[in-house]
């Protein structure tokens, strides 16, 4: 078991029946367990020349946020709609129950910037391919996609495609 493994708790049936919620905020109000989370979300990608870290609302700003500092790279917020003002480039992509919308600025990533995308849990897959898809419309170059928590019964790493690695920390 992985240091912080015991800082994420299991909360059964939330948000609804039958879902187990994986709930990081204990790990992030653990000073040594968060340090140590983002070092070992940092480390396969330390070498690799990541220009831009691409954190998706709201979960992914606090670890991609500290992961770019991590990394020597800038932050891109991935926002829901209605938060970011315009210029935008937009990806609506499919939940379990109806749809949901992702954006960025449209001048937030320059053209072949090396992009890294982060997300506290893969589930479905869907938001991470959503990210996907606004880094690829942003003209930016995508060195992969680091999530704390992989939901393996979920099916998400089906959805990813193409050459970038995808990698998680904790196995569900
Ligand atoms: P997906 O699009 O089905 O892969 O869902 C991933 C998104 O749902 C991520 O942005 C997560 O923050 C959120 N999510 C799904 N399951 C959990 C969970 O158990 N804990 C925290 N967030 C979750």
């Amino acid at each position: 078991m992985s240091a912080f493994e015991p800082l994420i708790r299991a909360v059964a049936d939330f948000p609804k029946p039958g879902v187990t919620f994986r709930d990081v905020t204990p790990l992030l109000a653990d000073a040594g367990g968060f340090a140590r989370c983002i070092d070992a979300l940092a480390e396969p990608w330390q070498g690799s020349a990541v220009q831009a870290v691409c954190g998706i609302e709201s979960r992914g700003f606090i670890f991609g946020a500290a992961l770019a500092q991590k990394l020597h790279a800038g932050f891109v917020p991935l926002r829901k709609p209605g938060k970011l003002p315009p210029p935008l480039v937009s990806v609506d992509y499919e939940l379990e129950y109806g749809s949901d919308r992702l954006q960025a600025r449209s001048d937030a990533l320059r053209p072949g910037e090396r992009t890294l995308i982060v997300d506290d849990v893969l589930a479905t897959g869907g938001t991470l391919e959503a990210a996907r898809s606004l880094v690829a419309q942003l003209g930016a170059e995508l060195v992969g996609a680091s999530v704390l928590i992989e939901l393996e019964g979920l099916g998400g790493r089906a959805r990813w495609q193409g050459e970038a690695p995808l990698r998680s920390l904790l196995r569900y």
